[in-house]
C-alpha cells in the first residue's frame, strides 16, 4: 500500500490550524507534567465550556438531557468527561480514552540522606525506562505533599527560568572503562538514580548540635520548611515526581516536530481532550477518559482496571434513563472507543527493530493498531474486522490522513494498552494514536502534522461514528 506524507497535502488554511493546535499542544505539554496536573487543566478547560462535576448534580438530583456535560474525577487522577447525545445511553457512547501518566522517577518515601557532604533524595522509577538516559540532565519535581492537618502543599520547582533544577550524576568517562563494559540494562542501576538535592551546609548560627554531622542535610530541611512548610516527615505522605525540566519545544529546522517529554501519552490525550471540546449537541453519547496507572499495568484504583469509569456511567444513567443495571451494561456493550496510545514510529536508524511494510511512519497521520501484545499476539484486543472498515469509513468522510501499523517486528517484543480492558464490557475497541520517536526517553519526538491528524481524526470519531 502506499504511503504518503501528509505534509504537502495541505491549505495554508490548514497549516494554520495546524499550528494553532499544537501551539496549544504545548502549552499542555508544559502545564501537565504529572497525571494530577492534567487533571486540574483539563477541570479547568471544561468547565469553563459548561461542564458540571457529576457528584454535584447527583446532589441536587438534577435530571440531565441531550447537550448537557458532565465529568467525575477520581482522585485527581483519572477523569470521564461526557456530553450526553440526542440519543439514549444505553445504545452506547462513542468513547475517547488515553492515559495520562508517564515514565519518571518517583522520590520515595523515606528519600533523605546526606552522603559527604552531599544531600540526595533516594529514588524509586515509574514505568518502563532506559535508566542510563535519565542522568546528567536538568530535572524537576512536581507534586504535592500531604500533612498531617489535611492540607495538602503543591510542589513544582526547576519549571521557572530562575528556579533550580536538580541532577542525577553519572561516572566521569575518564573513570568509566569498568562501567562502559557492563551491559546497557545494568549501566546505571536503579538504586543509582538518587536525586543529587543540595550541598551546602547550614550556616553556623543557625546549626542545630545534634545536626551538625548532617549539616547539608539540615540546609535542605530548613529550606523545606521555610518554603513548603513541610518537615522530613512529611515526604512519607509526599507523591513527588521527578520529570526532565524545561518546556516542549519545536524540533527540527523546519519545526515540523514537537520535543517534549510525557507525549506518551499525552499527546493522545491533549488531542482527545480537543476533540472534546469541538463537540457539539452529538447523536450519541460523547465520552473522553483520561487515566493514570497505564504504564505500570493499569492497576489501582485510578488505572482502567478499577470500577470508576462503570460507576461514573452507572451515575450518569440514574440521572437519564432511571436508575438501571442492565441499562448500564447495555449503554458499555453498545459503546464504541478509540483506544488512544502512543505507537513507534520508524527510525532508519534502528530499522532492524522495525517491519516496513507494518510500521507506523512520522508524517503519515494517525496510526490504528488492530492488535497490540507480544509475541503471538499475548495480551492484546484484536479489534474486529467489521470495526475496522466502519473506522475507515468514518476517517475517510472525514479526509483524515491515518495508517495501520504494529509495534516493531514480530518477536521483537511488544507493549500492552488499556483496550483490552474496555474489550472486556463488549465493546468496540481499537487501538489508535500518534507516532513517536524516543518512546519513554526523557524526550520524546512527534510530528506536527499527526498530532493535527489525531485531533482531525477524534473529531470525526465522536461525531460520525455509529
Ligand atoms: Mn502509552
Ligand atoms: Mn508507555
Amino acid at each position: 500500500m502506499e504511503r504518503k506524507n501528509i505534509w504537502t497535502s495541505y491549505s495554508q488554511q490548514e497549516l494554520e490550524k495546524l499550528e494553532a493546535i499544537n501551539a496549544d499542544y504545548r502549552n499542555c505539554l508544559d502545564k501537565g507534567k504529572t497525571e494530577r496536573e492534567c487533571i486540574r487543566l483539563t477541570v479547568e478547560r471544561i468547565e469553563g465550556r459548561g461542564y458540571q462535576n457529576l457528584d454535584k448534580l447527583r446532589k441536587s438530583q438534577q435530571t440531565l438531557k441531550p447537550g448537557d456535560k458532565v465529568y467525575a474525577v477520581c482522585m485527581g487522577k483519572m477523569i470521564a468527561m461526557f456530553q450526553l447525545g440526542k440519543r439514549p445511553l444505553q445504545e452506547g457512547m462513542n468513547i475517547l480514552g488515553a492515559h495520562i501518566d508517564s515514565p519518571r522517577i518517583d522520590v520515595k518515601q523515606n528519600p533523605l540522606y546526606e552522603d559527604e557532604s552531599m544531600a540526595y533524595l533516594d529514588t524509586h522509577y515509574y514505568g518502563g525506562i532506559k535508566k542510563y538516559q535519565w542522568v546528567t540532565l536538568p530535572l524537576a519535581i512536581h507534586g504535592v505533599v500531604a500533612r498531617k492537618d489535611g492540607t495538602v502543599q503543591e510542589i513544582c520547582i526547576g519549571e521557572k527560568e530562575d528556579d533550580p533544577v536538580f541532577v542525577v550524576t553519572d561516572l566521569l568517562v575518564h573513570l568509566a572503562g569498568q562501567q562502559l563494559e557492563k551491559k546497557a540494562s545494568k549501566v546505571i542501576e536503579g538504586e543509582k538514580l538518587d536525586l543529587l538535592f543540595g550541598s551546602r551546609p547550614i550556616g553556623q548560627d543557625e546549626s542545630l548540635d545534634e545536626k551538625e554531622k548532617e549539616a547539608v542535610k539540615a540546609n535542605v530541611l530548613r529550606l523545606l520548611k521555610e518554603y513548603y512548610h513541610m518537615e522530613e516527615e512529611d515526604f512519607t505522605s509526599a507523591e513527588l515526581e521527578i520529570v526532565p525540566a524545561g518546556k516542549a519545544r519545536e524540533c527540527g529546522l523546519d519545526r515540523s516536530m514537537i520535543l517534549a517529554y510525557g507525549q506518551d501519552d499525552r499527546v493522545c490525550a491533549f488531542t482527545s481532550l480537543f476533540a472534546m471540546l469541538d463537540v457539539n449537541e452529538p447523536e450519541r453519547t460523547s465520552c473522553c477518559l483520561l487515566v493514570d496507572k497505564e504504564e505500570i499495568g493499569s492497576v489501582g484504583a485510578t488505572g482502567m482496571h478499577s470500577r470508576f469509569f462503570e460507576n461514573t456511567v452507572a451515575e450518569l444513567m440514574a440521572l437519564t434513563g432511571g436508575e438501571s443495571e442492565l441499562k448500564v451494561r447495555r449503554a458499555l456493550q453498545n459503546s464504541k472507543m478509540l483506544s488512544s496510545d502512543v505507537s513507534a514510529a520508524y527510525d532508519p536508524l534502528y530499522a532492524e527493530a522495525f517491519e516496513k511494510r507494518s510500521a507506523a511512519f512520522l508524517g503519515s497521520g494517525l496510526v490504528y493498531n488492530k492488535f497490540t501484545g507480544s509475541r503471538g499476539k499475548s495480551g492484546s484486543n484484536d479489534a474486529s474486522a467489521e470495526y475496522l472498515a466502519r473506522i475507515r469509513r468514518v476517517m475517510d468522510e472525514a479526509g483524515v490522513a491515518y495508517q495501520f501499523a504494529e509495534l516493531g517486528k514480530v518477536d521483537v517484543g511488544g507493549g500492552g494498552t488499556i483496550a483490552y480492558i474496555m474489550g472486556n464490557y463488549g465493546m468496540e475497541v481499537i487501538d489508535s494514536g500518534v507516532a513517536v520517536l524516543n518512546m519513554h526517553a526523557p524526550w520524546e519526538a512527534s510530528s506536527k502534522a499527526d498530532v493535527y491528524e489525531a485531533y482531525k481524526g477524534y473529531c470525526a470519531f465522536l461525531k460520525k461514528m455509529s
